[in-house]
């Protein structure tokens, strides 16, 4: 397969954005900016409520409701937002693959991949029943093309193929095996 698909599997990226933010090696507004630029390039427009809706997103530990989104947006910008104008900005921030939607909760996370140079594949995502953080990762093509026709065997159609995978992340395991 080609370097792109490499790239987006290594567990270090995947998990990149979020500690980098963090520590402070990316800042987020590096992040908006640089979804700014991706938005642009396709002929979108990331508009200042967009912006601080990503911003949100982008903040948070956790994967969030809509409705957490509209309650912070309340918090931090001093202006209210109904949940069905935030579901309107969600949609145009995952049209252009910068959060994704957890379809198993209907929460939103941002896109791990925002400051990186490939392209998108079908996200995949791996959640901590523990801590909650969610890891976006890459799955080889052939395995989701061999999957997709093993479903289709079945005579069903499928219309996604999205997956969400729920256990433990590496520190939660670590975490719960060191004695007290
Ligand atoms: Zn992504
Ligand atoms: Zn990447
Ligand atoms: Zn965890």
């Amino acid at each position: 397969m080609s370097s792109t698909d490499f790239h987006s599997v290594r567990p270090a990226d995947s998990t990149s954005l979020i500690s980098d933010l963090s520590s402070g090696n990316t800042t987020t507004e590096q992040v908006l900016d640089r979804a700014q630029a991706i938005c642009a390039s396709q002929g979108a427009k990331l508009t200042d409520k967009r912006r601080r809706i990503l911003q949100v997103v982008l903040q948070s530990a956790e994967p969030l409701s809509a409705y957490q989104i509209a309650d912070q947006y309340r918090d931090l910008y001093g202006k209210t937002l109904s949940v069905m104008s935030v579901y309107r900005m969600l949609n145009f921030l995952k049209d252009n693959e910068l959060v994704h939607r957890l379809e198993t909760t209907n929460q939103y996370l941002p896109c791990s991949h925002i400051s990186c140079n490939h392209a998108h594949e079908v996200p995949q995502f791996l959640i901590c029943d523990s801590c909650k953080t969610v890891d976006e990762v890459g799955i080889r093509k052939e395995i989701l093309q061999e999957l997709s026709a093993n479903i289709e065997d079945t005579g069903f159609a499928l219309a996604r193929q999205q997956l969400e995978f729920r256990g433990l992340c590496r520190a939660c395991q670590t975490a719960s095996t060191v004695p007290a």
